[in-house]
């Protein structure tokens, strides 16, 4: 057996699957499906229905089989359509890396490559996006401030913990120098086995780093980025009104 070809399918196989970070429903493909599972995506990239194609060939990816050999570049194609360009490339170049020249779609596949170039080199430019081309969102809880008072996280906004030096019962125990058991009062608590937040003095409030997005002030989203910065909305309102004259 050629098993360079096998362990390339592995490696290819494994790649893909580490890739493939996005949940997909739960679909058990019949044996040998991979390949009618990638002709019905490629059906659907002749009908330009690229959303139903990306499904497909997520399918081939969680089933777990082996991968036809020419499914990345069409994977990556379909992938530059949905304008997902950052993972386009990656299947780009894992195509080019496993198939080389010997790939059926090694012209296609460097004519994509050179088509890439240009809103790769955008997202790298753009400060409103993450590196692979989402668009960061303000933090919703704190509207970008990145601090913000908050409900104690320690006290739970109660602002009254139990007492740990007595566990909440009030109640210290010492054995005395007759090794009996004595009780005392916790000094602690005064015996009311509970007091004041330590944290929020009782206010239930605390400030700090805002614990949605860790103090970022912006969250990541799964908004592909126009790399455009969004009018302000009392603007668009004005133009709107003038507009309308
Ligand atoms: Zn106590
Ligand atoms: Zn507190
Ligand atoms: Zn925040
Ligand atoms: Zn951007």
């Amino acid at each position: 057996m050629n098993s360079p070809k096998l362990i390339k399918s592995y490696v290819l196989m494994v790649f893909l699957c580490f890739l493939s970070t996005v949940s997909m429903s739960q679909v058990q493909p019949t044996l040998g499906g991979t390949s009618r599972m990638m002709n019905n995506a490629l059906a659907e990239m002749n009908k330009g229905d690229f959303e139903k194609a990306n499904n497909l060939f997520r399918q081939i990816i969680e089933s777990n089989l082996p991968i036809p050999p020419e499914m990345p570049y069409y994977f990556a194609e379909t992938l530059f359509q949905l304008k997902q360009y950052d993972n386009s490339a990656n299947f780009l170049n894992k195509y080019l890396e496993l198939n080389g020249l010997k790939g059926e779609n090694f012209e296609k596949a460097k004519a994509l490559e050179s088509m890439l170039e240009k809103p790769l080199n955008e997202i790298k430019a753009c400060q409103l996006c993450d590196r692979r081309g989402y668009k960061f969102q303000v933090c919703f809880t704190c509207e970008g401030a990145k601090d913000i008072e908050q409900d104690c996280n320690y006290c739970k906004a109660k602002g009254i913990v139990g007492c740990n030096k007595c566990v909440g019962s009030g109640l210290i125990t010492k054995r005395n120098v007759f090794n009996i058991v004595e009780y005392h009062e916790c000094d602690k608590c005064g015996g009311d086995g509970r007091h004041t937040c330590p944290i929020c003095d009782g206010t239930k409030i605390e400030s700090g780093t805002c614990r949605t997005c860790q103090g970022v002030g912006q969250l990541q989203s799964d908004q592909i980025c126009n790399h455009k910065a969004d009018e302000p909305r009392h603007l668009s309102a004005v133009f709107n009104r003038m507009r309308s004259h």
